[in-house]
């Protein structure tokens, strides 16, 4: 399936309007124009943007800020020349203590905090499988007291999709071998 970036951005940013409102936090969202479309599940990308949103949202404090965003990055860490996009939500709310920082994507993890609700603790780890399954990654910054930023990084076409177009690594057949059957 193949995504519009800005129609995702654009979804999901009109969802949280109303929230973020509520909390008279001052929100932005968007992206750089002629984004190029990305191979992947839609509703999944959605579902992941909404969970972290919905963290921006409860762990930010009234009148402070919230950012959605994508932008094109020319992938240089993980295969030089590979396109990614990069999704961030960005809050500047009450973060994330260092120590609790290598956990939050696990699941049920909580980190100890005043604003607990009711959550289950299961919102990033799904948001981590997501990226996973999309052949990309999800990243997290932040600073108690300042603010928290996650971004999900996805190669435009995961490397599964340029896998599935090509014979299978462990086939023995090879294209000789397949001339011979016929
Ligand atoms: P659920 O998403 O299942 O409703 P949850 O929000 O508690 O529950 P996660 O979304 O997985 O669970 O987040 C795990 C923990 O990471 C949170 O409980 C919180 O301690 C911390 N956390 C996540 N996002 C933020 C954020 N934007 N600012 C501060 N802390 C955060
Ligand atoms: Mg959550």
């Amino acid at each position: 399936e193949r995504l519009e970036v800005a129609k995702i951005i654009e979804q999901v940013g009109e969802e949280f309007e109303l929230a973020t409102r509520r909390k008279s936090i001052k929100f932005s969202y968007g992206c750089e124009d002629h984004l190029p479309t990305i191979i992947g599940d839609a509703s999944k990308l959605h579902r992941a943007l909404s969970n972290l949103m919905s963290n921006a949202v409860k762990f930010t404090p009234n009148g402070g800020q919230i950012w959605l965003e994508a932008r094109l990055m020319e992938g240089t860490q993980v295969d030089a020349g590979v396109p990614y996009v990069v999704f961030s939500v960005v809050d500047s709310g009450e973060g994330i203590p260092a120590e609790d920082l290598p956990y939050v994507f696990d699941p049920y993890y909580q980190a100890a905090s005043r604003n607990k609700d009711l959550g289950t603790g299961l919102g990033l780890a799904i948001v981590k499988r997501i990226a996973a399954a999309h052949g990309g990654n999800v990243a997290v910054r932040s600073q108690v007291g300042v603010g928290t930023a996650f971004s999900i990084t996805l190669p435009l076409v995961p490397p599964s999709a340029t896998q599935a177009a090509l014979p299978p690594s462990n086939s023995t057949a090879t294209p000789e071998s397949v001339t011979d059957l016929s």
